[in-house]
């Protein structure tokens, strides 16, 4: 007998009605029920005296019925004033019945259970869950930690600890076979899994909250990292899936790479060399190319690219450039530009702003295939955008894709049956515990060195009521020293217009401050036009101060500009300060940063902003923005859904996962069999994770 062979409707009280509702949780056989993991424990062995109580606390307690009535206010309510020798504390009901109103008669002894708050300083529970008590001084504790699991719409805790009951009697080693490899079992001392699952499910009595959450604990090693596995080999098998598409073969290049790199005024770096070299096998080759490029800020990334795209098009086929806003869309498209029209090469651009005239000519251009680059947003993957012969498709994604989304990229553009090949870039690193996990079904190049010359910056943290001397100090960078600044205004709200305002208000405000400077303003409601000739004079040195919202956060480069300041620093993710800082420190001198902030600053806040004045290192910003903020926050939303491990923790549990990516790998060419179970077993009814 296996588990995963029974279905749950063979299980006691589920009817089909219920069998629809699991399904919504994932759950549909035996195996199902009990891989829906626990997320928390409660306590309901211990009565908590009411003295003792903590608001945000869940709590047992044991009190008699003072009172109780029914009070007419905004909302009808069932209050039941009760006590024990400590305290009084009321139990409030929104939704009750008469025979609930009826059994809390003064007198009687009750055995609750609920988070705790204090409501005009008494102390309340909210829908308590409460059972009667007939004698008082032997109520009927539970001897062990009760689970919670995660529930829906009609499944609820009770169904659950009622199935998980039922299963848990017909486990046994035989009716859950082991998928992990005996290797791996014995080098980590594994648990069995029978065991591990009993144990979290149904915690013995006397294991304490400490004992149960502890990371070492054996029954949860044994499950994270089998956890972890099952996740990895979800991603690798995504990727060999992926690249066993057709796809066009880009022979070595021959000209235009040599040719762009003659017209630079730089040297390539020896790492730019490399990951172009990674690149260029890749593409090379009759399948799909799934690589992600990652490289600190200013480490040239752009031009890698550049590079890899030229190689392309020296086939006769089409490159396309997807940026996550028309910002960077537009630096892109000037950069390409630049470098492409002296190589005789149209480049296309492409987001939704554009007028109806120019976007028709766009889109002829693009399937024509005059324009051998095209560069855009999201937009460039619409309905009524057909390529010519797209044969690479280069995102610039800033954490903000995901699995999907790059899967899905390949229904685009497409010919006979063959696919583009993908070069995924990032804007700032990805720590590695994230590259391992979240990105696992990509291959890796990393541009790990800086163009020679640049200068570490000195960073300082200061509230904004030493603005006065920031300005001061502005001042004398730029008369004194003879260089410039750059003073970013950040707003909470994410809207162009109220950031413009404020950028609006601030220019104003400097330029009365620094009367012997040149002040100018940049933002993102500019016409395009406006901001190239504000840009063009603050690169030329006409401007001394440039005040901008956070559009120049991309790919502005003046090495002139050696300072600065940024205003409600403490309302940017790291990452997003550390790309903005990356744009002094290009020069050959020294270089500052200012990071304002508003008191008074959280905890986190002055963990976050210590980090910025003590790295310039993007990869050592990255790992501890994600210490801090967690892989959900970090990847952004559209990832997150990617990371709800169920027992696993990428964190805690990062050391296990050299180890896992290489058991996956083993796994899926020794033994797909058991792969394919272990998938099924901890993401069944995860979409996402489904065959492409
Ligand atoms: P990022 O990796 O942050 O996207 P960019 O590609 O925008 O970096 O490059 C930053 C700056 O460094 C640009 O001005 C680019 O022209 C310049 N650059 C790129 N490669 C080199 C190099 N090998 N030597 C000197 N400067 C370089
Ligand atoms: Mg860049």
């Amino acid at each position: 007998m296996d588990l995963a062979d029974f279905h749950v409707a063979e299980l006691a009280g589920v009817g089909p009605a219920t069998v629809d509702k699991l399904a919504r949780l994932g759950i549909e056989t035996w195996q199902d029920v009990l891989f829906h993991l626990p997320f928390r424990y409660e306590d309901r062995t211990r009565i908590t005296p009411i003295s003792q109580l903590q608001p945000g606390v869940a709590a047992q307690v044991l009190v008699q019925v003072e009172h109780s009535g029914i009070r007419f206010g905004k909302r009808r309510t069932l209050i039941c004033r009760a006590s024990d020798a400590s305290g009084a504390i009321d139990l409030r009901f929104f939704y009750f019945s008469k025979a609930q109103q009826n059994r809390l008669q003064k007198g009687t002894w009750l055995l609750c259970f609920g988070e705790v708050a204090l409501v005009a300083g008494i102390a309340s529970i909210v829908h308590p869950e409460t059972q009667i008590v007939n004698d008082p001084s032997r109520p009927p504790l539970s001897d062990r930690l009760s689970p919670v699991y995660p529930v829906t719409e009609g499944v609820k805790q009770p169904l659950l600890r009622k199935l998980t009951e039922q299963v848990l009697a017909r486990l046994q080693s035989d009716t859950l076979p082991e998928l992990l490899p005996a290797a791996i079992r014995k080098d980590y001392q594994l648990e069995p899994l029978a065991s591990a699952l009993q144990f979290v499910h149904r915690p013995p009595a006397g294991i304490g909250l400490t004992t149960l959450l502890d990371p070492e604990h054996p029954a949860r090693q044994r499950l994270a990292l089998e956890e972890l596995l099952a996740f990895q080999l979800a991603m690798q098998r995504l990727r060999r899936q992926f690249v066993r598409e057709d796809a066009p073969r880009i022979a070595p290049a021959q000209q235009l790479p040599a040719q762009l790199a003659a017209q630079l005024p730089f040297q390539l770096t020896a790492a730019q060399q490399r990951v172009i070299a990674d690149i260029a096998r890749d593409l090379d080759a009759p399948h799909p190319m799934l690589r992600l490029v990652q490289g600190d800020v200013g480490s040239g990334k752009t031009l890698v690219a550049a590079m890899a795209a030229l190689q392309v098009i020296e086939q006769g086929y089409q490159v396309a450039l997807m940026a996550p806003t028309e910002i960077l869309a537009e630096q892109h498209w000037n950069n390409f530009s630049d470098w492409f029209s002296e190589l005789g090469l149209e480049c296309a651009f492409l987001v939704s702003k554009l007028k109806a005239a120019e976007r028709r000519e766009m889109l002829h251009a693009i399937e024509s295939g005059a324009a051998a680059m095209v560069i855009g947003t999201h937009a460039l993957f619409q309905e009524s955008v057909n390529f010519a012969k797209l044969a690479l498709i280069i995102v610039d994604e800033q954490h903000r894709f995901g699995v999907h989304q790059r899967l899905a990229l390949k229904e685009k553009g497409g010919q006979e049956g063959r696919v583009p090949h993908q070069l995924i870039m990032t804007a700032t690193p990805i720590p590695r515990t994230l590259t391992m996990t979240a990105y696992a079904d990509l291959a890796t190049s990393i541009i790990d060195e800086l163009p020679p010359g640049r200068k570490p910056i000195q960073t300082l943290v200061l509230p904004d009521s030493r603005r006065e001397q920031v300005i001061a100090r502005v001042e004398h960078a730029c008369r004194r020293d003879n260089g410039q600044a750059y003073w970013v205004c950040t707003l909470i709200d994410e809207s162009e217009e109220l950031q413009a305002q404020a950028a609006q208000a601030t220019a104003e405000q400097l330029t009365l401050a620094m009367p012997n400077l040149s002040v100018a303003l940049v933002h993102g409601r500019m016409k395009p036009a406006d901001k190239q000739a504000v840009m063009e004079l603050f690169s030329r040195g006409k401007i001394d101060v440039l005040v901008a919202t956070t559009v120049i956060e991309v790919g502005v480069d003046v090495p002139n500009a050696n300072l600065m300041v940024i205003e409600n620093s403490e309302r940017l993710g790291l990452a997003q300060l550390h790309q903005l800082r990356g744009r002094v420190g290009r020069g050959g001198r020294d270089s500052h940063c200012v990071l304002l902030y508003q008191s008074p600053l959280s905890k986190t806040g002055q963990q976050r902003l210590e980090i910025m004045r003590a790295t310039t290192d993007g990869f050592k910003i990255a790992e501890k923005d994600l210490e801090i903020r967690g892989p959900g926050e970090v990847l952004g939303t559209r990832q997150t859904g990617l990371m709800q491990f169920k027992v696993a923790d990428i964190m805690r549990d990062s050391v296990l996962l050299p180890k896992v990516q290489q058991v996956a790998t083993a796994l899926l060419e020794q033994q797909p069999q058991n792969a394919e179970q272990l998938i099924e077993r901890w993401l069944s009814g995860r979409e996402e994770y489904a065959q492409v």
